[in-house]
């Protein structure tokens, strides 16, 4: 009887071995959808209060929620360049936007060089045309321009760096639906300003009757969130990515909203600016899931790769978030994530940072504008007590994660990165808040 059963063992390995690979399956429509500013507490699926996105809810409800999404940065060129390359902002080097610099060449006359998306480095966009797929790209943030690089890799790239509402997108995307129709799978990239600042005061959510200052504000904001809302559900069902689509809608960054005093973003790395939604539709749908894992920007090219059949990049610092799609798979190993932002240069060149380390229930926040400040996530969501004293051990512990890879990690600098400024130029940028 053993000798049977060691047959037949042998017999089901040799079967197993020549099962020809499954078949290859149709790769589905692709669709990152950002939403600038966007915080993910005051999205009704992260518990808020307010119905800010009764469709992205629904959606929500077919789809993989991470409660844990991080972005790189606090503002649009190296958040937006992470998505796009899955590097961390020190690594791909956009870490000054195009509006800096063109506000630097009004006061100065100076010649700024900008620091865009590296040539070098492989876009998302330029991952899935190499897949066969055709690529698309309407934007609204006047950083996400060709002249930044963040054309790279895209057959169709058009920008409305002066407008604030979906409908401008919604517009382009119903002169290009006929496009998208046609055979073979596409990826679009549409980039949202609904939320971001000047906030607007629109229907059906803003709500008049508020006389309290900061919470007129903030109703202003959340009623950019619905307004959007509807043009997405809009466009999800005139496009039918209800049916083959995989469709990622995320941020960005956050918004401080009088949190600690301030409104914007760019400034800090707090979790109000730092913590984005995450949102994985499946093609088709699937059941509801949410995922705890920390997870970062720079996981959304890995997972865009093997949605569309292909290998890891050698480059990418983010991993596939495809195991948390399905049930069966092992999720993967913890790790540290890591996020940063420029804040100047001295006059040596060596420049002024914020940096910090999420590893597990930990947060560092460092650098060489402030000293170091340690929050625990699950006992002090707000990041309002520094646990830095308290802890110091763990505060190297994070602060050197951080300087290792920094000193390891893969970089692209010198691709017209050197913005030269004097001082005049430096006091220009900190009397319009640029440089603290
Ligand atoms: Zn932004």
């Amino acid at each position: 009887m053993k000798g049977i059963v060691a047959v037949v063992a042998t017999l089901l390995a040799v079967l197993t071995a020549l099962r020809p690979s499954p078949p290859v399956t149709r790769r589905p429509n692709v669709v990152v959808i950002l939403i600038d500013t966007l915080r993910r507490d005051h999205l009704p699926f992260y518990g808020y209060s307010r119905p800010t996105a009764p469709f992205l809810t629904r959606l929500a409800a077919g789809g993989v929620v991470f409660e844990r999404a991080y972005s790189t940065s606090s503002w649009t060129p190296p958040a937006a360049a992470s998505l796009f390359t899955s590097l961390y902002p020190f690594q791909h080097g956009v870490l000054r936007g195009f509006q800096l610099a063109q506000r630097i060449e009004r006061l100065t006359g100076a010649r700024i060089r900008l620091s865009p998306v590296p040539a070098a480095a492989q876009t998302q966009a330029e991952a899935l045309a190499s897949r066969g797929y055709r690529t698309f790209a309407i934007t609204e943030n006047p950083n996400l321009v060709a002249e930044m690089g963040f054309a790279q890799g895209f057959t169709s790239f058009t920008s409305f760096p002066k407008s604030l509402d979906a409908h401008t997108i919604l517009g382009r995307l119903s002169e290009l639906a006929p496009q998208l129709r046609a055979r073979g799978p596409y990826f679009l990239y549409l980039h949202f300003m609904d939320v971001h600042g000047p906030y607007r005061e629109r229907p059906p959510l803003f709500d008049d009757s508020l006389t309290d200052a900061s919470a007129r504000r903030i109703s202003a904001y959340d009623s950019g969130i619905r307004a959007l809302d509807d043009g997405l559900q809009q466009a999800f069902t005139a496009l039918g990515w209800g049916e083959d689509t995989l469709v990622i809608v995320t941020a960005d960054h956050g918004e401080e909203l009088g949190d600690r005093g301030s409104w914007g973003h760019g400034a800090t790395l707090f979790g109000e600016v730092m913590n984005v939604p995450l949102l994985v539709y499946p093609p088709g749908g699937g059941a509801p899931r949410r995922v705890s894992d920390p997870v970062s920007l720079i996981d959304v090219l890995p997972t865009l790769r093997e949605a569309a059949g292909q290998r890891p990049g050698p480059a990418d610092e983010g991993r596939s978030l495809m195991p948390y799609l399905d049930a069966r798979r092992a999720p993967p190993a913890p790790r540290a994530l890591f996020a940063h932002l420029w804040r100047g240069d001295r006059k040596d060149g060596s420049e002024r940072a914020l940096k910090a380390t999420v590893e597990g229930d930990w947060k560092w926040i460092g650098g060489e504008v402030t000293g170091a400040q340690l929050f625990n996530l699950v006992e002090d969501p707000g990041e309002r007590v520094n646990r830095a004293r308290a802890e110091p051990e763990r505060v190297e512990r994070l602060r050197d994660l951080y300087r290792s890879f920094e000193a390891r990690g893969r970089k692209y600098a010198g691709e017209g990165r050197d913005v030269d400024l004097d001082a005049d130029a430096l006091e220009n940028l900190k009397a319009l808040g640029y440089v603290n």
